[in-house]
């Protein structure tokens, strides 16, 4: 009796090893690329950084945006002030920007504006459509329009961008006016 109880133990244990090893052999998924961003200096607009870092997480799956951890270099910064929305990368994934009261209070959708500019750090570039169904088309799009989501080509960009860690030259954009030569 005793003996048979060991037996089945023994068998048990040789079964969840065993599962182990095919979960270890079993074909891993890239890991996304994680960027660290600092939100603390966003102001009354904390919330919706971390919104536009959550849209960006929802659809992307090359890249992921934190909330930097303490102690760590954050990738990103984000801060805000009464000017332009605007965005200064430095490579791809890095660099830091504004949350702009001057288009807030315009009226533009603020999540929007963050998702827009956490696109710019992503490797996007200002495409100024005039269409509300584009992220990246900015303040040419209606001051109406609330749509805060990257579409489908937007997000194979990003997701191209990572799995090539293309290489994107230093740029400044901003919101609205002249972009800065
Ligand atoms: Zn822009």
């Amino acid at each position: 009796m005793k003996l048979r109880r060991l037996a089945a133990t023994l068998l048990a244990a040789i079964f969840v090893t065993a599962g182990l090893q095919a979960t270890g052999i079993a074909p891993a998924s890239a890991a996304p690329r994680v960027l660290y961003y600092d939100a603390s200096q966003a102001q009354e607009f904390v919330a919706a950084v971390n919104q536009g870092a959550q849209i960006w997480n929802s659809r992307a799956t090359n890249v992921r945006l934190e909330q930097v951890p303490a102690g760590r270099t954050p990738n990103i910064r984000v801060y805000a002030d009464n000017g332009w929305p605007r965005t200064y990368t430095s490579s791809l994934g890095n660099g830091y920007w504004y949350m702009g009261r001057e288009a807030v209070n315009d009226g533009y959708y603020v999540p929007r504006i963050a998702a827009h500019e956490f696109g710019h750090i992503l490797g996007l570039p200002d495409r100024r459509t005039g269409l509300c169904a584009d992220l990246m088309s900015g303040s040419s799009a209606p001051v109406s329009c609330t749509n805060a989501n990257p579409n489908s080509t937007e997000v194979a960009q990003v997701n191209a961008n990572f799995r090539t860690a293309a290489k994107v030259p230093a740029q400044t954009y901003v919101w609205a006016g002249a972009p800065a030569a």
